[in-house]
């Protein structure tokens, strides 16, 4: 409801106070349309984070952002520790991590059209997907707690990819800080068999095509062009990361609740307590298993390809992660501080000249992956300067529809032969997930890009078309 909002640039509104509230300022990035069609439960949500103690500056939503568990997804808040900020579990999201690899092939779509058919099927029995899907590694408790300690740098230690894959995934393929101690047993019990499985529902491994550049100077940094083969991997912490969110939403309700806290869905406690301290450990832990998972699936992929063709080559062009908590400097009113940033369904978007990109980026800033949906398509952009909303980006087009609803409205079969006409091949032991993710369930990924662009956040660098997608 826009009538509740104040414009304060084109692409920036502001959720003003209402009589005797009290909390810090609520900035939200879109368009009047994007927000006008957001549901009203996402400025609760984040009028309630913007109450939280030790906010750094706003609260903020992105041009995709809906309704989620507690944060809104598509939220970011910083907070500072130092000045009581706190951790929520429902702030960083449940599948830990989750995030997008995106490789970046010797293929163009005119060689690889003939191969198309195979490459799905091969991709189809390779990749394991669906609810609670095992894959071929069983770890034992050792092994796991090095998967948890070493991200992706186990996964190459173990053969799956390539160091030159570790340059070009965020942290360098492994987050200090984790601390498999504060992962339950449980937790780690359901992930020994997970490894290297993509998971359910919204996740994915596409390939898609590059239909139009942007920006030519960032595409050549990220050595895109058009027609050019790219996969896309969107997968997190599966079992683990979403036990670790169950098991610290209890108890971090519980310390919020002594501490006088929100502890229903918001559930949080701040950052220096031993509750926080605990959560921020399993959490980096997760991200580390997330980070191995879509190495892992680096390496499936790489072999599945190239049977469909002999000569395939696939580089990581980028590994970013939508669902995390980092520690980060930041400068707010010309000083820097320290804080904890919290992105759920948001992806971190350094722009030109930060230190912490590889040098092959850094004149033009973080690779970003705004997913759209399996029958439309999905943007790479580039982070811009400016450091807008403590450098984050959309991360998708963003739910339109309920899963309840769409399930409801479409059959799986009769999407999937459509999107076959339409020359888009998709592969799903789950009909009923596949009418889930439809894509006229998400809003107008154009729309979200654009926006993205316009409000200062990421630069469009390229469009993909999806040519084959593996759902979860
Ligand atoms: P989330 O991590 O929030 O579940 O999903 C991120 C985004 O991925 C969604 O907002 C949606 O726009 C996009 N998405 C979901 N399914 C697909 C798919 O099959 N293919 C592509 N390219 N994007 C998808
Ligand atoms: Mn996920
Ligand atoms: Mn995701």
């Amino acid at each position: 409801d826009l009538t509740q909002l104040r414009q304060l640039q084109p692409y920036l509104w502001s959720f003003p106070l209402r009589p005797g509230e009290k909390r810090a300022e609520v900035l939200l990035y879109g368009t009047a349309p994007l927000l006008a069609s957001m549901d009203d439960k996402v400025l609760e949500q984040i009028g309630n984070v913007a109450s939280l103690p030790g906010l750094a500056g706003a609260a903020m939503t992105m041009p995709d952002a809906h309704w989620g568990y507690g944060f809104p997804i598509g939220g970011v808040a910083a907070f500072d520790a130092e000045q009581g900020g706190v951790i929520s579990a429902g702030g960083v999201g449940f599948d830990i991590s989750c995030g997008i690899r995106c490789l970046r092939s010797n293929l163009d779509l005119h060689d690889a059209t003939p191969g198309l058919t195979a490459l799905a099927d091969i991709l189809f029995r390779a990749i394991p997907a669906g609810v609670g899907e095992e894959g071929d590694i069983k770890l034992n408790p050792a092994q796991l707690d090095q998967v948890l300690q070493d991200g992706a740098h186990w996964a190459v230690r173990q053969g799956y990819g390539n160091t030159a894959d570790l340059e070009y995934i965020e942290e360098r393929g492994r987050v200090a800080g984790a601390i498999p101690d504060n992962v339950s047993e449980l937790a780690k019990k359901r992930q020994r068999g997970e490894m290297g499985t993509l998971g359910s529902g919204n996740h994915y491994l596409e390939v898609q095509v590059v239909e139009r550049i942007h920006d030519e100077d960032a595409a050549s940094a990220f050595g895109l062009h058009e027609g050019q083969i790219i996969i896309s991997i969107h997968c997190g912490s599966r079992g683990l990361g979403h036990q670790i969110g169950t098991d610290y939403l209890i108890m971090l309700a519980k310390a919020a609740s002594r501490l006088g806290l929100p502890n229903r869905e918001l559930a949080c406690a701040p950052i220096k307590s031993p509750e926080g301290r605990q959560y921020i450990g399993a959490m980096n832990a997760a991200i580390n298993c997330a980070l191995a998972n879509r190495q892992i699936l680096t390496h499936l992929t790489r072999i599945a390809c190239a049977k469909a063709y002999p000569h395939a080559e696939l580089e990581t062009l980028f590994d970013v992660s939508h669902n995390t908590c980092k520690v980060e400097t930041h400068e707010i009113n010309g000083k820097d501080r320290l804080l904890h940033v919290h992105r759920k369904g948001a992806t971190r978007a350094f722009g030109p000249g930060h230190a912490m990109l590889p040098e092959r980026y850094r004149a033009v800033g973080q690779p970003v992956v705004i997913g759209g949906s399996m029958g439309t398509g999905s943007y790479i952009l580039a982070g811009a300067s400016g450091n807008q909303a403590f450098a984050s980006s959309s991360h998708g087009a963003g739910r339109a529809m309920s899963r309840n609803k769409a399930s409801a409205r479409w059959q799986g079969r009769e999407l999937i032969s459509k999107l076959a006409q339409q020359g888009i091949l998709i592969r799903s032991r789950s009909m009923r997930g596949v009418a889930e993710e439809a894509p006229s369930a998400y809003k107008d990924v154009d729309l979200v890009a654009e926006a993205t662009e316009q409000a200062g956040l990421a630069r469009r660098v390229a469009f993909l078309r999806p040519k084959v997608c593996i759902k979860g």
